[in-house]
C-alpha cells in the first residue's frame, strides 16, 4: 500500500495485484483466534502519515490482528489505495522481454501486461506450509491453516479440536481456542521458549506521550539495530539481569529466575552469544516449566530439549503454559514418536489414537522465498529464479538479483526484514526502490540490475555476519534458515547486520551512483 502511495507521486501508472479479496497481507490472511502483534502497536505502525500518527489511538500495547486489519483498511481509504489493485488476483508468471526493457505479466485471471517496472511486495511470511501427512485426504472434519483462516471464524464450541504446531501461531492460538473447544489436542513436534507478551490496554496518558515524541520515536526505530524505539521497549515490561549467567551460582540464578521468570533468561549478557551461557539459561527455562505445569509428565513434554534460547524466532505468549494445566487440554509430545496417519475421523500417533472434529495446522510458512518461487518467473534470457535460488535465495541487498532487471524485492531475502520491526523495513525499501526509479526515469536510464560481483560479495557478507549467532548453531532448525522446509536449502536468509548498518550501506550505495547496479 505505501509503495503504491509513493509511485503515484512519481506519476508513474500502476497495477497492483493481490490474490485476496481485500487489503491487510498477513492480517487479512491469518485471522485464527488469538492472532495479535508481537511488536509494540506504536512501533508496529507507517510512519509517513504524520495526521495519521495523531489521529489513530492503539487500544493495546500489543493489537489484535482485527485492529491491525481495521488498520490497515483506513489506509486504503484514507489513500484510495484500492483503486489501483485488483484484487482475487494472482500473478502466476513473469517474463523479462529484453527487446521492450519490460516484464511481461500473467495473471490467473488470464490478463497479461506489459511493466516497466516490478515491486514484488509479496512478504515473508505468506506461502502457507501445510506438511504433507500419510492419510490427510481422508480426514473428514473440518481443515484449517492458521494462514488462511475463514473470514467467517471458526465455532469450536463441543468439538474435539486437534491442532499441529506450537510456533508462534500456535502458541497464541492454543490457549483461545482451549477456552472454547470441549476437547484440544496439541501436537508437538518441538517445545518452543516463550516470553510473556505483557499485553495490556494503554492509557490515554501513555498514548498522549507517544503522540508527542513520534519525531523522536521514528528516529531511534531507524537507529537501532532491529527498527523499535525505546518508548516501544517500555511498553513491554524489562526485566533485566546485568550480568553473565556463567559469573552466578546456582543459587544467585534461581534466585533471578524467581525474580524475572522466563523474561530475564534472555537479557544475560552472554547467552545470546555463547552456547555453554545458552544451556545453563535452558536448564532454567525447563525448571522454571516444572514449576507452573501440574502434570509432570506434560511438563516433561513442553520442555525444550536439543536447540538455543534465540535459535528460532522468539515466541511470545499470554497465558500459553496455563492452557495445559486445563483439564480439556491434552499435550501430544510427537518426540516419542510422530504423526503415523490422519484418518477419516482421527489422528493416529505412537501414543495412541485422536479422534477429533476439526484440525487446526499451525504449521508456519514457506518462508521467505516461497511466494517469490511460486510465480513462474523468468528473467533474462528466461533464466528461471528457481535456477537461480535452487541452492538458496541469492539478492545484492535483499533488493535486486542480477539477471533480473528492474524486478525489486521489498523485504526481500538478504534484507533485516523478519529480523527488523517489519514496518520499518518496509518503509526504508519503499522509499530506496521509490528513489531509485525517480533516478531512473530523470537520467533517463532504461534497466537497473546488481552485478553478479555485488550480489555474490552481499551473500557473502549475508552468511558471515549471520555465523557465530544462534540462529546459526548447528543445533537449530528454523524457518529462517529453510529446516521447516523438505528439502529446502539450508541457508540463513535474513540479514543480520541490523537495520540502522543495512540503512547506512543502502545509503552510501546510492551516494557512490548506485555502486554494484548496473544502469543502462
Ligand atoms: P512456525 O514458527 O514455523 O511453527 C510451525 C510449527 O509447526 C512448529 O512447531 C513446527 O514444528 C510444527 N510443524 C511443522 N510441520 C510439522 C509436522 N509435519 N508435524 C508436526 N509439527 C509440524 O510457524 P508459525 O507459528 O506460523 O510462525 C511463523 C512466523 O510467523 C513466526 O516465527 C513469526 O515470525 C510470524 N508470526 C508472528 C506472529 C506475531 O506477530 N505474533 C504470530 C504468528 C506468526 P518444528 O518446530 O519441529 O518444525
Amino acid at each position: 500500500m505505501y509503495m503504491i502511495h509513493q509511485l503515484r507521486k512519481l506519476g508513474l501508472s500502476i497495477r497492483a495485484f493481490e490474490a485476496g479479496s481485500d487489503v491487510g497481507g498477513t492480517w487479512y490472511w491469518n485471522r485464527y483466534p488469538g492472532a495479535r502483534c508481537d511488536v509494540p502497536s506504536i512501533e508496529y505502525s507507517f510512519s509517513f502519515d504524520k495526521e495519521l500518527e495523531q489521529e489513530w489511538n492503539w487500544s493495546e500495547v500489543m493489537a489484535s490482528q482485527e485492529e491491525i486489519l481495521v488498520y490497515a483498511n483506513h489506509i486504503a481509504e484514507r489513500h484510495d489505495i484500492r483503486r489501483d489493485i485488483a484484487f482475487n488476483t494472482r500473478v502466476i508468471r513473469m517474463e523479462f522481454d529484453d527487446t521492450r526493457d519490460s516484464w511481461l505479466v500473467e495473471t490467473d485471471h488470464g490478463e497479461s501486461l506489459y511493466a516497466h517496472y516490478c515491486v514484488m511486495a509479496t512478504g515473508c511470511l505468506s506461502m502457507p506450509n501445510k506438511p504433507p501427512i500419510a492419510g490427510d485426504k481422508d480426514f473428514r472434519g473440518e481443515v484449517y491453516h492458521t494462514g488462511t483462516w475463514p473470514k467467517e471464524g471458526v465455532d469450536f464450541v463441543g468439538k474435539k479440536v486437534g491442532i499441529i504446531g506450537t510456533g508462534s501461531s500456535g502458541v497464541q492460538a492454543i490457549p483461545v481456542i482451549a477456552e472454547s473447544a470441549e476437547e484440544l489436542v496439541i501436537f508437538q513436534r518441538t517445545p518452543v521458549y516463550t516470553l510473556p507478551a505483557f499485553n495490556r490496554p494503554l492509557s490515554d496518558k501513555y498514548r498522549n506521550e507517544v503522540k508527542a515524541s513520534y519525531a523522536d520515536i521514528r528516529k531511534m526505530q531507524r537507529e537501532s539495530p532491529v527498527g523499535i524505539s525505546s518508548f516501544g521497549t517500555r511498553a513491554v515490561a524489562q526485566v533485566p539481569v546485568p550480568q553473565k549467567i556463567v559469573d552466578l551460582t546456582p543459587e544467585e540464578r534461581q534466585a533471578e529466575l524467581a525474580r524475572t521468570g522466563f523474561s530475564g533468561l534472555r537479557t544475560y549478557a552472554d547467552v545470546l552469544s555463547d552456547l555453554s551461557a545458552n544451556e545453563i539459561a535452558c536448564d532454567l527455562y525447563r525448571d522454571k516449566i516444572e514449576e507452573i505445569i501440574d502434570n509432570p509428565e506434560t511438563a516433561e513434554g513442553l520442555k525444550p530439549h536439543g536447540y538455543p534460547i534465540g535459535c528460532k524466532r522468539q515466541v511470545f505468549d499470554s497465558n500459553y503454559y496455563a492452557a495445559f494445566n486445563r483439564d480439556n487440554v491434552t499435550l501430544v509430545d510427537l518426540r516419542k514418536g510422530g504423526i503415523e496417519r490422519i484418518t477419516a475421523t482421527s489422528v493416529q500417533t505412537d501414543q495412541g489414537q485422536f479422534d477429533l472434529d476439526v484440525l487446526v495446522y499451525a504449521t508456519g510458512f514457506d518462508a521467505m522465498t516461497g511466494a517469490l518461487k511460486r510465480i513462474d518467473i523468468r528473467g533474462r534470457g528466461g533464466q528461471r529464479l528457481t535456477d537461480k535460488w535452487v541452492d538458496g535465495p541469492r539478492a545484492y541487498l535483499g533488493i535486486q538479483m542480477a539477471g533480473f532487471p528492474n524486478l525489486f524485492t521489498i523485504t526481500g531475502p538478504g534484507s533485516p526484514s523478519v529480523l527488523s520491526n517489519m514496518l520499518v523495513a518496509i518503509e526504508q525499501h519503499v522509499d530506496w526502490i521509490r528513489d531509485c526509479l525517480e533516478h531512473l526515469e530523470t537520467e533517463h536510464i532504461d534497466t537497473i540490475e546488481p552485478t553478479e560481483d555485488a550480489e555474490n560479495k552481499w551473500v557473502d557478507h549475508v552468511n558471515e555476519v549471520g555465523q557465530g549467532t544462534m540462529f546459526t548453531a548447528p543445533t537449530c532448525n528454523s524457518w529462517y534458515l529453510g529446516a521447516n522446509i523438505v528439502g529446502k536449502p539450508r541457508i540463513f536468509m535474513p540479514y543480520v547486520g541490523g537495520i540502522h548498518r543495512y540503512r547506512a550501506k543502502c545509503e552510501a550505495v546510492v551516494a557512490n551512483n548506485y555502486e554494484g547496479f548496473r544502469l543502462e
